[in-house]
């Protein structure tokens, strides 16, 4: 079996879509010449042939110093060949150095902070963010001394007064879980570019942005202007919901740190989970991602025109506020606009505590076919969920009435099965509340 581990010709020149589903043709993590479909590694540690081949191995660890020979496995929680493949295409749909894959979307963000951060330093993100992202800042980031500034990210003066000198991050969802309201990381990016005129490297102000709603088939932060990316592989990228990961695209610079990390903390994407995601859901992302967003367009314009409904936000439809934003920032590959797969509407309620909204959900839980009641997003089968009450749980309710997190707030992720029997579901469940 040869292997020549230098890219073919034909590679560099393919689109986006087709780089997915190949991977790269001649991965260096692990030849498999004769495999369609990239094997599963499974072995907790790895057979060397001398104590000199092993040290060599523990001194590449970490510094970079691989390229003259071969990599040398020793144990999966350093690296190992499947998840290893897996990051190698991560990097390249989001356009970035490396990636690193991790146990969850929590423990790649928390790897991330952390990475990045120290006791004294500061991080400023914005008031409304996935509910464990928003515990984990709250509850676990001050005991490490590392101090948390909620602020309007749309706002920028107001973003404007918040850095300060000790700044070392600036953190957040866009399009934001659950409401979809749309962050523009480029002006965020010439706000932290000219805070950091003057900074050394460890002082510089990085932006990190979760992608996790867009994917990188809709949205890649770092044409953008953003530092790191951060995914919850569970969702969009994975796509089957079969495993929980999560992700993080990084510049070479901070590859060795997280690496170290991720070896010191543990929490490694196991190469099962990795397999899945490599095999199944980055190659079929781009063809599920455009015809969840052909479904959520025709859900859009069906929740748009009902009276019942008090508002749909989409970024794929006019009506979205911030449609321009969306237009500017949400591309697939190609430069298509692609605003997604992910819904939020507010139904009519006189009642202040949303109570009509978790009547629909209900009667939905109870009679749809097409629609699931169920957290999660981004898989083959359309998920519906009360945000408030369930994923948003951890937020004070004075601050999710404050952002816009309605009681009755409904966030939808559209699947694949036919639309007109996503609507049909919606439509019964809209006429029984
Ligand atoms: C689900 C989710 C996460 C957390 O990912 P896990 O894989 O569940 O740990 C982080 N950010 C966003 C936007 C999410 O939707």
């Amino acid at each position: 079996m040869s292997t020549d581990p230098s890219p073919r010709e034909s590679e560099s020149r393919a689109h986006m879509r087709t780089r997915m589903i190949h991977g790269l043709a001649r991965s260096r993590h692990w030849e498999y010449a004769h495999h369609i479909v990239p094997p599963v590694s499974s072995s907790a540690a790895f057979r060397l042939d001398s104590v000199e081949r092993g040290a060599q191995g523990f001194l590449d660890f970490a510094h970079d110093t691989v390229d003259a020979h071969d990599l040398i496995y020793i144990y999966d929680r350093l690296d190992e060949p499947t998840r290893g493949m897996l990051e190698e295409n991560l990097a390249s749909a989001e356009g970035g150095d490396r990636a690193l894959c991790f146990s969850s979307g929590m423990a790649a963000i928390s790897a991330v902070i952390h990475g990045l951060l120290r006791a004294g330093d500061e991080l400023v993100t914005h008031h409304v963010l996935y509910g464990c992202t928003y515990s984990l800042f709250v509850n676990w980031l001050p005991r490490a001394g590392i101090r948390v500034v909620f602020e309007d990210l749309t706002d920028l003066e107001a973003l404007q007064r918040q850095i300060t000198s000790r700044t070392r991050a600036i953190y957040f969802e866009t399009p934001v879980n659950p409401d979809l309201t749309l962050i523009d990381i480029e002006a965020i990016h010439d706000l932290a570019a000219a805070a950091n005129k003057g900074r050394s490297p460890t002082e510089c102000v990085r932006i990190v942005v979760d992608n996790t709603f867009a994917t990188p088939y809709c949205q890649r932060p770092l044409e953008h202007g953003a530092d790191i990316v951060c995914h919850s592989l569970t969702k969009g990228i994975g796509g089957f919901g079969t495993d929980v990961g999560g992700a993080a695209v990084v510049p070479n610079s901070f590859f060795n740190p997280l690496l170290l990390y991720r070896k010191d903390y543990g929490g490694i994407l196991s190469p099962k989970a990795a397999w899945a995601t490599l095999v199944y859901g980055l190659p079929s992302l781009a063809t599920r991602m455009v015809n969840y967003q052909k479904g959520a367009h025709h859900v859009a314009r069906f929740l748009a025109q009902h009276p019942k409904v008090e508002k749909v936000l989409y970024p794929g439809i006019d009506s979205f506020p911030q449609f321009a934003l969306a237009k500017k920032q949400m591309h697939d590959p190609k430069g298509m606009f692609a605003p997604g797969s992910m819904l939020y509407f507010v139904l009519k309620d006189a009642s202040p505590d949303g109570r009509h909204g978790r009547e629909f959900i209900d009667y939905v839980a109870k009679n749809a076919y097409s629609i699931t009641l169920a957290v999660s997003l981004g898989q083959i089968k359309t998920l519906i969920e009360c945000p408030y009450s369930m994923t948003h749980a951890t937020m004070p309710p004075e601050e999710k009435a404050r952002h816009g997190v309605d009681p009755g707030g409904i966030r939808l992720s559209c699947g694949l099965e036919d639309w007109e029997d996503i609507v049909a579901d919606l439509d019964a469940a809209l006429k029984a509340v």
